[in-house]
């Protein structure tokens, strides 16, 4: 097959980043100090079976540091190993709209503050996606882009139950 996007035959996600920002974007794991409603009995305790004691974030910042401190230690960090200059914003452990919406509003602002962060993206559950925290989002995404990543892990209720993920299927169709 014909390799035409970089040296893969498909379009992939590192291939459109660099091909938008002139360059490698580099995900910068961040913790926004939030728990779960799969972990704390809201809907369950525990979390899902795959979860670890970071909340599926164990290579985040550490969470007692502020945004713009774990920005500064993430890039830190990875400039030791590459030489990156643009990164993602990336809210990886627990559930990172599981807040009142003014304090979401507070730690994304600070994220895309930083003007080497060309991205915001929050990993969270369909369930713990108000309307407001809905209208942040849209509204932040205005200024930077901003992905929202939920963690689905199957379209199987059997399975979804066996791995305790805590919310059905129509919760998609919820939000
Ligand atoms: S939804 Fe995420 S943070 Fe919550 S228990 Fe599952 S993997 Fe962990």
């Amino acid at each position: 097959m014909q390799k035409i996007w970089g040296e893969k035959p498909y379009r992939s996600l590192d291939w459109q980043l660099k091909n938008q920002f002139g360059e490698k974007v580099y995900k910068l794991a961040l913790n926004g100090g939030m728990s779960c409603p799969n972990r704390d009995g809201k809907v369950g305790r525990g979390g899902c079976i795959f979860c670890s004691e970071g909340g599926s974030g164990d290579f985040a910042a550490d969470g007692h540091l502020s945004v713009t401190e774990q920005i500064a230690f993430q890039k830190e960090s990875l400039r030791k190993k590459k030489p990156a200059k643009k990164y993602i914003a990336y809210f990886q452990a627990y559930t990172n709209t599981y807040a009142p919406v003014e304090y979401l509003r507070k730690i994304f602002t600070e994220a895309i503050a930083d003007p080497e962060v060309v991205i915001l993206s929050v990993a969270t559950r369909p369930d713990c996606l108000p309307e407001e925290v809905l209208d942040l989002l849209a509204e932040l995404n205005e200024q930077k882009p901003v992905w929202i990543e939920l963690g689905l892990q199957t379209m199987h209720e059997e399975t979804a139950q066996m791995i305790h993920r805590g919310y059905d299927l129509p919760a998609l169709n919820r939000r």
